[in-house]
């Protein structure tokens, strides 16, 4: 691996370990793979562990795995959430001036439709016990703009509130590990779905706080069954055939906007990446994705 200091682009694909991969998150992973490779750059791969209930057993090394098949591989060891606590504790803990305890059920939350209305900012109510820790927003609009996706901002007061950053299960938070691991891992560019385009302020309000670059950003479109659903295990995506990945390859190719040729069909796995790396260009990827059977 080429030292921190001489690196010009390093991306990373971050899946959780949950299911396996899908038509859905190769077309993501491809992406960031692609994005990478045409810049010459690092391409890691993270393993988002952090929320145990939800990890499925054995789905981590069949992800993998499956990238090797699909010849996606990567950079430098696997990165894994779930051995991190002493940092994330660390990180956590300088925030302190910024954060409070809150004690609020997810029931309770319900009827603000997600947003927190502050109801413990300054205190938990008497009569309730502390159940998460949340970071106080300021009411400022924060905005980027998107490689793919264009400009995109958010007032956090208004549209999020103050966010959790440790959960009541005493996980820490999705929003707080991916800027730390981001930031230690000195990823420049985020290439990853757009379901995340709306956790993107907060990571960079996060980043702000923690003195962290801000790296830009790729939000690709979701592939969505017929239903409208994205997909995923709850919507019954299937696993990519690992003994033959390249039909899903190449269709993956085609979601991103980018037509290899139909003797490509023919070919080896690295044949087609190679024409894809060579043939690369963001600003084929659609705003978004057409079905395709
Ligand atoms: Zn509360």
């Amino acid at each position: 691996m080429v030292a921190p200091t001489q690196i010009t682009y390093r991306g990373r694909f971050a899946p959780s370990p949950t299911g396996f991969l899908h038509l859905g998150s190769l077309v993501t992973a491809l992406g960031g793979f692609l994005q990478a490779r045409s810049n010459h750059g690092e391409w890691l791969v993270r393993m988002e562990d952090l929320d145990l209930p939800r990890n499925l057993a054995g789905a981590a090394d069949d992800i993998l795995f499956t990238l090797e098949t699909c010849g996606l591989h990567w950079d430098g060891a696997v990165l894994y959430q779930t051995t991190r606590n002493e940092i994330y504790f660390e990180m956590l803990h300088s925030l302190k001036d910024q954060t409070f305890l809150c004690g609020c059920s997810r029931k309770e939350l319900q009827y603000n439709q997600g947003f927190y209305d502050g109801k413990c900012r300054h205190g938990i109510p008497f009569g309730k016990t502390p159940r998460t820790i949340r970071l106080k927003v300021p009411d400022q609009i924060i905005s980027f703009e998107d490689l793919i996706q264009g400009s995109f901002q958010q007032n956090l007061s208004k549209e999020v509130g103050d966010f959790v950053i440790k959960r009541a299960d005493g996980c820490y938070a999705y929003q707080l590990a991916v800027v730390i691991d981001d930031a230690m891992q000195n990823i420049t560019e985020i290439v990853r779905g757009c379901d995340l385009l709306d956790s993107t302020p907060r990571q960079i309000y996060l980043q702000s706080l923690l003195k962290y670059p801000t790296p830009k950003y790729a939000h690709l479109s979701i592939i969505t069954n017929t239903l409208g659903q994205k997909l995923s295990k709850q919507t019954l995506a299937k696993p990519i055939d690992k003994k033959n990945p390249l039909p899903a390859l190449f269709q993956a190719l085609q979601y991103l906007g980018h037509a290899p040729p139909l003797e490509l069909l023919n070919e080896k796995v690295e044949t087609l990446l190679q024409w894809a790396i060579t043939n690369w260009q963001l600003s084929k990827i659609p705003h978004v994705f057409a079905q395709i059977e």
